[in-house]
């Protein structure tokens, strides 16, 4: 039996060596590489969190690639963090890759962003209690959220995989709330719904203001609000396998649904 320190430590071919490894935890092919999720580019120093590594195929990893690119210059210019440089790099990236997620991406200033802080909550005063004001706010276009639903169907298989120790064959739900959101009653008691706190450590340092979610995890679901940084928004995740996924959706119509994922269950 291993240690979770000597697991973390696993070389990356004694990993995908592993029984429960032997398939890419996004789409069952087999697992020929390993995938950290959420990808290191998220972090300080690309030091990511000990134990969010995960079986995945080099095709899987491969489409994943510039959508995560564009997702971490998002988290990067909405959470505060990095240093210019590495913004600059973010940046120069997304705009060589993917030009409509960079044109869609508009951080707020000026009298755009006074009139935005009134529209949403009626004067600056308000927003600046809620703490929104030290912060940048970014106004997203389409192809960005695009991006959140990739990213979220993503954060789904994978927490899952974490938390339930199985591929997830079912669907991922998902939205996207805004940080006002979490004054509400409905948020607040959504979180007193998910007893887990997840671990997030490098070593012996918590990552925590970087990374961090909520989490219900049960037999063939797992629930969780995940965020990045000190958030503009907030990412509701329910991963469920087939049998869970409800058949009817009342409730959820404001949801992206990520349609059926995941391969038949394979031993
Ligand atoms: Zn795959």
């Amino acid at each position: 039996m291993l240690t979770p320190r000597q697991y973390r430590q696993m070389s990356k071919k004694k990993f995908l060596s592993l029984p429960e490894n032997r398939w890419c935890c996004l789409c069952g092919a087999r697992a020929d590489t390993e995938d950290h999720f959420p990808p290191r580019d998220f972090f300080r120093d690309r030091v990511a969190p000990q134990g969010y590594r995960f079986p995945s195929c080099a095709s899987c990893n491969r489409l994943k690639r510039l959508d995560e690119q564009a997702m971490s210059l998002i988290m990067h210019i909405q959470g505060h963090w990095g240093d210019l440089p590495t913004l600059r790099e973010k940046l120069r990236a997304v705009f060589n890759n993917r030009r409509d997620v960079f044109d869609a991406i508009r951080p707020m200033k000026g009298v755009a962003r006074k009139r935005y802080f009134r529209n949403k909550f009626g004067s600056t005063d308000v927003a600046r209690q809620l703490g929104y004001t030290d912060m940048e706010i970014v106004e997203f276009g389409p192809p960005i959220t695009k991006i959140f639903d990739s990213f979220c169907c993503w954060l789904g298989q994978t927490l899952y995989f974490h938390h339930n120790g199985e591929i997830l064959h079912g669907e991922v739900f998902s939205s996207v709330l805004l940080r006002e959101s979490f004054f509400a009653q409905e948020f607040q008691s959504l979180l007193d719904r998910l007893p887990g706190i997840a671990d997030i450590r490098a070593n012996s340092h918590s990552l925590h203001e970087q990374f961090f979610y909520r989490y219900n995890a049960m037999e063939g679901a797992l629930f969780a609000i995940v965020q990045f940084g000190n958030p503009q928004f907030f990412f509701v995740i329910m991963a469920m396998s087939k049998e869970k996924t409800p058949t009817v959706s009342t409730g959820l119509e404001s949801w992206s649904r990520s349609g059926l994922i995941g391969p038949e269950p394979r031993r």
